[in-house]
């Protein structure tokens, strides 16, 4: 049985990815595990430099990458209180490669994410992020289902 010294959590600021994310930092509290919340910013590999002359292409890089700081920010804000033992990151790419990746890197023993983000689509099990993350993964990864209100 692993302690989870480590738990990756993958946000995209979704009220399912909140929900998710309440779930590893009370794991988190319970294990006294590290705990590495993860922000991807989704990006348009292919529109690099095709439809957007690059100069521009990279004012609206930095500007994204300037806003998501701000979102985890506000983010780690309202939802980390009287827990210290966390990093948060935010790195480009594709969500479920990062997820992957990030979680290898750091070591992590456990992934936590929502069953669905920001694209909402209820009537699907898992969402395209999920789902490629527990197809994928060699690690444990805890999928959570936010139960809307009926
Ligand atoms: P999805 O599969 O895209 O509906 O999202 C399912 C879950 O994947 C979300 O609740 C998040 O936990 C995670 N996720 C999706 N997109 C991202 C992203 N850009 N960065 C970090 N986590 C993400």
């Amino acid at each position: 049985m692993k302690n989870f010294a480590t738990i990756l959590v993958a946000v995209d600021f979704s009220d399912s990815s909140d929900n998710a994310f309440q779930m590893a930092l009370s794991m988190a509290e319970k294990f006294g595990s590290h705990l590495v919340v993860l922000h991807v910013i989704n990006e348009p590999i292919d529109l690099r430099g095709f439809y957007v002359p690059h100069i521009s292409y990279e004012k609206l890089e930095e500007e994204i990458a300037e806003g998501a700081e701000k979102m985890m920010e506000s983010f780690s804000r309202q939802h980390i209180v009287g827990f210290s033992d966390y990093e948060t990151m935010i790195v480009p790419g594709l969500p479920h490669e990062q997820i992957l990746q990030q979680a290898e890197d750091k070591g992590a023993e456990l992934i936590v994410m929502g069953t669905h983000g920001r694209s909402g689509l209820d009537h699907v099990l898992f969402g395209s992020t999920a789902e490629k993350v527990v197809r994928k993964s060699k690690l444990p990864v805890l999928t959570v289902r936010l139960e809307e209100d009926a």
